[in-house]
Formats: C-alpha cells, structure tokens, sequence
C-alpha cells in the first residue's frame, strides 16, 4: 500500500481542458527511434504510461523541410503522411489513461536540412551551428515569419487529428526557432520582431496565440522554456530576461515546463551534477504564474518529489532519464515499492546513443528500446522454459542482471562471486571520482536478488573449469568480466610501442586496487571514455603531479555523446592536469617518454616516473576458454546452456553486460531466430518517382 507521505503525488493536475491523473509527467525527450522506428517509439512511450506517468511527451517533433535534422531521427510531421504513426504513439498512451503531448520545433539554425536542401532560417544571417557544416541560416522576412507560425499551426492541427491532449510550445535548449528569436545575441532585427524584449518574445506570444485559438477549447497548451543558459550575461539568465519573459506570458499557457539551457545543461550527468541540480535556477517560476510548473532534475526520490511539491517549486514532477531508467517509477511509488524503484544512475548512455543516431540503451533499464522489437517489458518476463536451474559466474553488472531475471522467470539460481563484494567493475568504479550513483546498478540488483528465494548467491567463491562441470547445473553463464591491458593496445594506437615490456606500467584496475604512481604521472588515455580523465581527477586528489596524453583532439572525446566533454575538459583544467592531446606514445623507457604528434610525426620527449595505460580491456575468460576445450565433457556434466556474457564476452560499457546479462536470462530454454528482433522496415513507395 502507498505510503500516506507520498499521496500528494498522485492529485490530479488541471492542464487547461485536460486533467493529468498524477503529478508525473514525463517530459520530452530524444529518444534515437522517433520516425525512424515508429513502432518501437509508440511502444516504449506506452509502457511508460502503464507504468504511471500522467503525461507522456513526444521528442521534439521538426514541422517542416527548413528545420529538417537529417541524420537526427527524431519526430516529424511535415504533412498528413506522418500523423498515422504518432497516433500510434497516442493510442499506446491512451490505452493506459495517461495524457499524450507533442512538442512541436522548427530548430533555425540549428537544422542544417542536409535531406530537404532547403537554406536554414534565423532572426538574422549566422552559420549553422549543428554538425560544423560549411552552410549559413539566412534571415527570416516577413513572408518567413508568416509562413512559419502557419507551420507551426497546421503542426498542431495535425497533432490534434493524430489524438495528442496537450500541445507543447518550445523555446528551449537553444534549439527552437522561436527561442532564438528571443536571444540578444542572435537577434539583430530592427522590425517589430527584433530590438526590445517584447519584440524579441513576440513571435513566441503570437505562437502560444495561435495555438490556444486553435485548439485551446480541447488541447492543453503548454510551454517549454529554458529560464537560464549558464552562459552569465552572454545569454539568458534566470533573475534578468529569463524572468522577464516568464512574467509577460506568465498566464498565457495552461502549464509551464521550465529548464536550463542548451541540452548539456539539461541533461547533467550524476558526475557533474546532484538531484534537483535545476531548482536555484527555476524556483521562482511558481510565484510568477499560477498556471502549473513542471521542471526536470534527475529525481528519482519520492520524498524529494514531495518536498518540491510542498516548497511550491513544482506542480508536476517532470523526468526524462528517471522515466527510462524505471518506466514504472509512479506505479512503484504508487503501490509502496519504493525499493523496487530502478534509479537512473546519470550516465547519459541514453543520450549517447540518440546522439549516434541509433535507438537508445539504458544502463539501468535493458528493455529500453526493446519493448517492440523483443517484447521485452520492464516488469514482467515469461516463466521459465524448462526447470533446469543456472550457474551465473562472475557477479558483475552482467551477472547480477542475468541472475535477477532468471531468477524472476522462476529458474533456481546460483551465482558465484569470486570477490567478497558483489558488483564487479560497478564497484570498483563507483569508488572513483564523482561515480559514486554508479553503484546503483550493483543495489538494485542485489537488493532484488536478495528478496528472492530461489537465488543463492555465494560470495569468495572464485570457481574453475573442473568445478563448475562437477555442479553439472543445466544452464551455465560465463560473466567473469574483462581487465584493463597493460600493453599499449588502444582504440587508435593498435601496434607496439618499444620500451613498453621493460616499464612498469600501471593500469586502471592497478589504481582502482590502491596502487600509487612514483611522483609525476603520465596518463595515456587512448580509450576516450571516462576512465582516463576519472583516474586523473584521482591522482590529483592523492597530491600527484598529472599528465594527461591522448591521440584525440580533446580530452574524453567519446564524451561528447553523453555531453560530458566540455565539463570533463574543463575539470582537467581547473585541476591543473598538463593536456596534451593529439600525441601518441612513441617509446618508453625508465624515466622518459617519447611523444609523437599524430599529424606531423614530430617527436617530443617528457620526463615521467609513472605512466598509467588507459587503453582497452581483454576478457578474462580463462575459465569460459576451458570449458570450450572439452564439449564432451560439457555435455557430460549435463550442462545444456553455456554461454559467455559481458565484459567477458565482448568488453563495452556497463549498459551492455547488464543488457547481455539479460538477454541470456530471456533466451533460456527459448529458440532464437538469426535476426533475434523485429526489424522496421521502410515501405516502398508505388512509384519510382522519376518522370
Ligand atoms: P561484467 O561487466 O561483464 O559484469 P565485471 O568485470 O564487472 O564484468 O564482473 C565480473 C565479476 O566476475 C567480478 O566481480 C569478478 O570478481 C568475478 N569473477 C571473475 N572470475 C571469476 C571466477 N572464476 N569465479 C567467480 N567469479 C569470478
Ligand atoms: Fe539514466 Fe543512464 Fe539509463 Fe540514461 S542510460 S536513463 S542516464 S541510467
């Protein structure tokens, strides 16, 4: 039973003419599937809505070939043709009672119409600011402006005929067109749309405008604001125009979401920034408008939820991540399982993938992304196939998950753990610098697997070959991880550097032991990750001298998936490690490296004591290797299943071993096709369309 404490979660919120049964709303977010995989979408977006949340938003939904984000996957409705699969969408919401939204942009100059050839569109003449492309968005005239808020309107006509409740007008994140106008610096019109404040707001009002008169009576209206850019004076900042402008529409829409902008703002990592990181920027929206407030924060607490409720910051609780991480995050709060809740851990592997143009993953959630495809829901799974009971070795991320789910498909379960804490790299890795919620993925498992009878988990339990064919357990799980080379084996450097075998050199998992460098450090980070500048901020903290060198052009260049990048380089900086980017290691010797410039070839030479290779990992699968050696004997002992998973399997990140963990949990004793998914596949049209 729900827990008295957290009833005010579930009043129902008036958003206009729509009325949300709960406070949670989940707000819009990319997603990588969108109009690229239109069924996966809608699924994902309906078992978000079973799972509790009263509102379900779409991703940004481009409304015309001048704001097309080609290769962006997000959603579109350019004409008639693309309402069928956003009703989908808003079939799958409806099916569970909750309200459907759609966030309707034209992104100006952020779209660089690279399918629609179309030149990009702006308050005034400026580059294109999406993808570094040599192409300029040109300055909208007056016919521009016209025929945009009409594109705009027919956007929002076709989303009431696609079934959507609530329209959500965008000035957010620095990606809608309607907000740039708004931006000091963008906007150097000398008409009626340029110059004061109100002028600069204006076509947002008349936007807001059309949109009430055309369906006010029927839709909610809602706006997404971002109230600061974190850019100080350069942009908008919450106590000056931020304010200002939610003061002179303050009662013209019937909700407010509001944020911080651009998107790496937003969407702070756990490593970067804390729950409810986003509230001393919006707090002071409730005491501008009585029209209900939402904001995002990573909240995945419901006694923070309420306090926001009850300090007057929020109305509604607004998620992105929190939502996909646990779709069924109300509906747990909801019964009273609050230790069932599955938190986001703040990784931005969601974001990453939508970022690399493929649908999202979740580190904390494996069916992200497979609700339609596999069928795989968060919450339930299918009994078992057979009554055979599994061995899970190694009780990393991929172990526990493969020991959870086959444990709740009913399966008696053993898993072994050669350590004497459970987690793998999950633990050893939440130890270092701002990765502490990281542990999340060993708790919730752990805690789950604790709770159930039929899992036996046995820690210091390191098992060989030999022992594991005596158990002679049916369904067998190789999860006993990776660990990271001492060798210089990188994702660019893949060759050997002299002098490496004569070295001491240390590895990631050597620091994470409590292993010290000798004064100054070399870090050599050819991974491009996080692991590289997370070792540094540790050596830094332990009063080393460091040195960061890598082959990219930035630091943790990956991380700009994540939108990370610019943070992590900056941390470096402030803690005054020494960067040297595009530079390879050329040789080492005792006390001395050679650096090779990646372009010119030119050498440098660098006294270090210590150098610490930050390159890739090899899986430690000496046992899995064993038992490969001898099938007969496998299938003497009555093994049936043996299967390697995770970081043993393939090293990656933390959000595959679980989804691998996973995947052999649901594939136990089932026949898996060659293509283990459904594919969505684009219909041809009848014509060739040539004259
Ligand atoms: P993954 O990310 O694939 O889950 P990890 O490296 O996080 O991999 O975890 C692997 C776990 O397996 C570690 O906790 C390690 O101690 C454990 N392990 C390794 N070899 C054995 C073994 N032979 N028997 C039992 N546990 C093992
Ligand atoms: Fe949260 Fe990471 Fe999952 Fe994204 S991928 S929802 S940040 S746990």
């Amino acid at each position: 039973m729900r827990d008295p404490r957290y009833d005010v979660l579930f009043e129902p919120v008036k958003i206009g003419p729509v009325t949300a049964r709960n406070r949670f709303y989940q707000a819009p977010h990319c997603n990588g599937m969108g109009r690229t995989f239109p069924s996966s979408m809608a699924a994902m977006r309906g078992v978000k809505a079973e799972g509790g949340w009263a509102v379900i938003s779409t991703e940004q939904i481009d409304i015309h070939p001048t704001s097309d984000i080609t290769p962006g996957t997000e959603g579109r409705l350019w004409s008639d043709k693309d309402i069928p699969y956003l009703a989908r969408m808003c079939d799958a919401v409806h099916e569970h009672g909750s309200l459907a939204s759609i966030e309707p942009v034209h992104n100006g100059k952020w779209a660089a119409n690279l399918y629609s050839r179309e030149v990009p569109l702006f308050p005034t003449h400026m580059p294109n600011s999406d993808g570094n492309y040599p192409l300029q968005a040109r300055a909208m005239n007056k016919a521009d402006i016209r025929a945009y808020r009409r594109w705009h309107l027919d956007a929002v006509k076709r989303a009431k005929r696609a079934g959507f409740d609530i329209i959500c007008c965008y000035a957010g994140h620095n990606l809608s067109l309607a907000g740039m106008f708004m931006l000091n610096r963008y906007n150097f019109r000398t008409d009626e749309y340029g110059g004061s404040l109100e002028n600069r707001v204006r076509l947002f009002r008349e936007i807001i405008e059309d949109t009430k008169d055309a369906v006010g009576d029927s839709m909610g209206v809602a706006v997404r604001f971002s109230v600061d850019e974190l850019r100080g004076p350069e942009g908008l900042e919450a106590d000056k125009e931020g304010r200002e402008i939610v003061e002179m529409l303050a009662e013209l829409p019937d909700l407010w979401d509001v944020n911080v902008s651009d998107w790496e703002n937003d969407s702070q990592t756990s490593r970067f920034a804390e729950e409810g990181y986003q509230e001393p920027f919006i707090d002071f929206v409730k005491k501008v408008t009585s029209k209900p407030v939402v904001a995002v924060g990573r909240y995945t607490s419901p006694d923070r939820m309420v306090s926001i409720v009850n300090k007057g910051i929020v109305d509604m609780i607004g998620a992105a991540r929190p939502s996909i991480a646990d779709p069924f995050l109300p509906k747990k709060i909801e019964e009273g399982r609050i230790e069932d809740i599955r938190e986001c851990i703040g990784c931005n592997i969601c974001v990453a993938w939508n970022n690399m143009k493929a649908p999202m993953r979740c580190t904390q959630n494996p069916t992200s992304g497979e609700e339609w495809r596999r069928g795989w829901h968060p919450e339930r799974i299918a009994a078992r196939a057979d009554d055979g009971a599994v061995l899970i070795v190694g009780a990393g991320p991929a172990g526990l998950e493969a020991a959870l789910a086959a444990g709740r498909r009913g399966h008696d379960v053993i898993l072994a753990e050669a350590g004497d804490e459970l987690g793998g790299r999950v633990t050893r890795e939440s130890q270092l610098p701002g990765l502490a919620a990281w542990a999340r993925v060993r708790d919730y498992r752990s805690y789950q697997i604790s709770q159930m009878a039929n899992v036996e988990v046995y820690k210091s339990s390191e098992l060989d070959a030999a022992q594991i064919l005596d158990y002679g357990i049916a369904h067998v799980a190789i999860a006993t991880g990776a660990h990271w080379r001492r060798d210089p084996y990188g994702r660019q450097h893949q060759f050997p550097i002299p002098g490496t075998d004569n070295v001491n050199l240390l590895t990631p998992d050597d620091i994470m032991a409590g292993a010290l460098p000798t004064s100054n450090v070399l870090i050599y980070d050819d991974d491009h990750y996080y692991m590289g500048s997370v070792i540094a901020e540790q050596l830094v903290a332990d009063g080393f001298e460091v040195t960061l060198v890598t082959p990219a052009s930035t630091v943790a260049s990956w991380t700009s998936h994540t939108l990370e990048q610019q943070r992590i380089q900056a941390r470096l900086i402030e803690l005054d490690v020494k960067i040297i980017t595009s530079h390879e290691l050329k040789a080492v010797s005792a006390d001395q490296v050679t650096l090779g410039c990646i372009y010119s070839g030119k050498l440098h030479h660098l006294e270090v004591a210590s150098i610490v290779m930050v390159g890739s990992r090899l899986p430690q699968d000496k046992v899995y290797q064993q038992l490969l050696k001898d099938e007969e004997l496998v299938r003497e002992s009555g093994i049936k299943t043996l299967k390697v998973i995770g970081d043993c399997h393939g090293p990656a990140t933390i959000a595959a071993a679980v989804y691998e963990g996973h995947r052999f949990a649901r594939e136990l004793g089932e026949t898996v096709a060659d293509i283990p998914f459904e594919r969505e596949l684009t219909e041809l049209a009848t014509t060739f369309g040539l004259p």
